[in-house]
Parts: C-alpha cells; structure tokens; sequence
C-alpha cells in the first residue's frame, strides 16, 4: 500500500554508527522513504553518514559524547556499550526539540533502532513514542546469542579445548568453537552485554534483515518465544538497491576491470569493515591468489592490517607475478561487483551482510570467519544452505590455492554454484509480488500506520 496521499508520518531512525549497521538502516529508511513515510537519521558524529547520499532524509547529528573511544583498536563491543550509556540523554534532548517544533502535518510515528542502540527504546519510552528494533544480523546468530547466556547458566562455558568441537545440542550445525563470542570482551561482560541487547522491554516490533526461506525453522523459534511481532523484511540491500551509505569512498574503477574478465571467472575477495589480519596472513593471502591462476578483485582496507598502511604491504615480487590478473582496491562498490557476471566466488569474512549480497549474486563463497557472528554465517553458508567452504585452520598459501581450485574450476565449485543459483531465486520470489519479505513488509507498514 502505498501512503503518497495520506499524511505524512516521521520515523526517526538510529542506526549504530558501523558500516555493517549504517547499510541495512539507510536502506531501510529507503524503502519506507518509498512508501511515503518522512525519514530522520539520528546519528553520532563518528562514522556519521553522509546527508548528500540521502537528499530525501533529514539528519539529526547528536552531539558527540564519546570519551577517548578505542574503535580503532576494535574494540568494538565496549564502543557500543560506552555510545549507550553516554548518548541517552543527548537523544531525549534533541528528539524532544524535534518533538516540540513538529506538526500535526509530520508527527513522529516511531522510532526505530538498531537493536544495540539500546538506549533508544528507553528514550522513546520517556517520550511516549513507540518503538521498533532492528536487527541487522542473522536469526541463526540471534539465537546462538541467546544460547550463550543459557549454556553459561547450565556451566556448559566457558568450555574446555576438548568440546570445541562438539555439536551444541539443538543448535545444528553450530558447534561450541562456533559461538558467537567476541574477541575483545570477557565471558562475564559479554553475558552482561548481551542479556541487555537482546531483551526487549517495551518496543511493539522487530523488524530483520533476514529473509524466510533461509532461515525458517530458527525465525519460528524466535517468534515462539517472543511477545512481539518479528518481520523479516530482507534482503534490504536488494529492496532498496540504488541507495549507498559507505562510508569509505568506493573505486569503481575495479567494475571497468571486471568487465574485461570472462564469466563467472573473478574470485573476489573482501572480508568487510572492521575484520584486521596480520602481515602473514596478508602475504599468506596474496600468494594464494597469486598460485591459484586465477583472476582476483582483491580489497585491501586501510588500517586492516596491522601495524601497517596499505598496498606496500603487498610481499614483494607479488604485483609483478600476477600484473593483469589482479585487481586491489581500498573499497569496493561491493553489491555492483558481486552482481557482476564475471565475478564466479567470494573469499569473505561472512559478515551478514556480505552473506546476504553473496547470495542475491548467485555466487559461492570461501568462509574465512574472523570473530562473532561471522562463525555462525559461516557454518550456514557451509553446512546448511552449502554454498560455500570453510577455511578453518590456520591461513597458508597452499590451502588457499586449493579451496579457490576448488570453488572455482572443480566440480564441487559448480555445484555450490549452482545451489547458490537457486538461494538466489528463492530470495528473488520472497521480495516480489506474495512473497514473504514483501508480505512482512506489508504488514510493518500496517502496524507503524496503527501507532
Ligand atoms: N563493503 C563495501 N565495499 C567493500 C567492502 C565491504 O561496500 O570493499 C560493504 C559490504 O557491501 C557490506 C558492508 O560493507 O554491505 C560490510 O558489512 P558486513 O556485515 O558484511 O561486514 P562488517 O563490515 O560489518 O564486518
């Protein structure tokens, strides 16, 4: 239903200042943009998102709180834990001046917010305005989360070397080693963390990047357990495709060397936008594509190898052995080049949303999971949608050559490829006409229209 003829209702939007968080928020805003709603991003002035991208948004900087913050260190977690318990007052501050200059004509319907921007749901409270999460990881790792503060509860962890290995009873194919936990907090703080993130106290919906068909069993699992609706609307990125929100600037460059590659033959290699390496790994990398013979679009971020700045940390001897066959960027328009028919594989972090543009791409990947919710990705990726390979031990050239062998000349390859191909369908139906994400679509619409 389409609201062009009906007052205009605002949603003020707070995405979590990351760019695996900022993309599928804005996209989200895009889409509701295109059902007649007027849009507000809330946001912090770290990472802040560009307002030229987004003409047809309003922006509401908050003032920056943030004490000396370590997100260059990665450390992630303790960022967010330290943007919620300083940014709460600053957003009943400046959502009330909105809330005091707006209209009959505009008024806030809700806020929504990424579902680690907890302190909104209690300043929307205040304010007696509703509210709606986002989530913008999988359902799979949403409850491996959960799990994880019922496994400590039950003494299962922390958990011995021995058990790593092990199945978790009810959570197939996730094994212990596979937990989402995070590589820069104790046991004790991520419980803590994560009991505070995942309960919803009075927010009226969730709303989730992810999409029915993939994720069936585990969504009914969830709303069964859940008082609030859940509308799994995704893939948001396919929805809302014309919108970027990157905050580094893409070179584009690399789609003009793509169009020079013959089909489904690039490797494309990518692992986001927070995960690091170490110079071993990196060389370890780049010799493995180097070995394989084949044609690779490389992204090699800024800052993401430690202790070093960019493509001089390329080992030497490495541009001059592949030339033409290698492409590197800083950043890449990623959804273009996995849209690309040249592209045939993606060596990725599995970030979810590197997961769901893969997929909508049709194209197979080699997992090499860095930390949190990337193991369980990279489990589904292999062991349930089996699309993908996982490489699991220590990086080494040799292994590396061999999986891109694999996923991208052998027959396994072209069968992962070709389930790929059908993932790609499935999603395709589910955001058009009587498909899921567009019916939960549908139905959001109807509940933010009722508040
Ligand atoms: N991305 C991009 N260009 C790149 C690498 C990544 O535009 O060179 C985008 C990618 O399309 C995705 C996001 O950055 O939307 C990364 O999110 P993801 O959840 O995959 O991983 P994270 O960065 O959060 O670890």
């Amino acid at each position: 239903m389409e609201r062009q003829q009906m007052r205009p209702l605002r949603l003020v939007l707070v995405p979590c200042p990351f760019q695996g968080h900022i993309n599928p928020m804005l996209q989200l805003g895009t889409i509701l943009h295109s059902k007649g709603f007027s849009i507000t991003v809330a946001h912090t002035q770290f990472n802040s998102p560009n307002p030229s991208a987004h003409p047809d948004f309003s922006f509401l900087p908050l003032p920056d709180t943030l004490p000396d913050h370590n997100s260059s260190t990665g450390d992630l977690v303790a960022f967010v834990w330290e943007l919620n318990a300083n940014y709460k007052a600053r957003f009943h501050e400046c959502l009330a001046q909105v809330m005091e200059q707006q209209g009959l004509e505009d008024r806030i319907a809700c806020v929504i917010y990424d579902e680690v921007m907890c302190f909104s749901e209690a300043v929307a409270m205040e304010l007696k305005l509703p509210s709606i999460v986002l989530r913008t990881a999988s359902a799979a790792t949403f409850l491996a989360r959960t799990s994880i503060l019922q496994l400590k509860a039950e003494g299962y962890i922390p958990f011995p070397e021995s058990m790593s290995q092990d199945l978790i009873p009810e959570l197939y194919p996730l094994r212990f080693k596979d937990l989402p936990f995070s590589v820069f907090v104790t046991l004790e703080d991520l419980v803590q963390q994560l009991s505070t993130f995942t309960n919803i106290r009075t927010s009226s919906a969730i709303i989730w990047n992810t999409i029915d068909s993939l994720e069936k069993s585990t969504l009914a699992k969830i709303q069964q357990q859940c008082q609030v609706p859940i509308f799994p609307i995704g893939p948001l990125h396919e929805i809302a495709s014309a919108s970027s929100s990157s905050l580094l600037e893409e070179d584009s460059s690399c789609l003009a060397w793509l169009d020079k590659q013959s089909y489904n033959s690039v490797i494309y290699v990518s692992f986001g936008s927070v995960a690091f390496m170490d110079m071993k790994e990196l060389a370890e990398i780049a010799w493995g594509l180097a070995n394989s013979q084949q044609p690779f679009l490389w992204v090699v971020r800024p800052g993401s190898i430690r202790g070093s700045e960019l493509i001089e940390v390329l080992p030497k001897g490495f541009k001059e052995t592949t030339g033409e066959r290698g492409y590197i960027v800083k950043w890449a328009p990623q959804k273009e080049v996995l849209a690309h028919d040249a592209v045939g594989g993606f060596f990725s972090h599995c970030g979810w949303n590197s997961t769901l543009e893969s997929i909508c791409g049709g194209i197979p990947m080699i997992c090499r999971p860095c930390f949190s919710d990337q193991r369980v990705n990279a489990r589904y990726i292999s062991q349930v949608w089996m699309v993908g390979l996982e490489l699991e031990n220590e990086l080494q050239r040799g292994e590396i050559e061999r999986a891109i062998r694999r996923l991208m000349v052998e027959k396994e390859g072209k069968e992962m490829r070709e389930r790929a191909k059908i993932l790609k369908e499935k999603v395709e139906l589910s955001i058009g006409e009587g498909g899921s994400s567009k019916n939960s679509l549908n139905e959001l619409i109807e509940i933010i229209m009722s508040f």
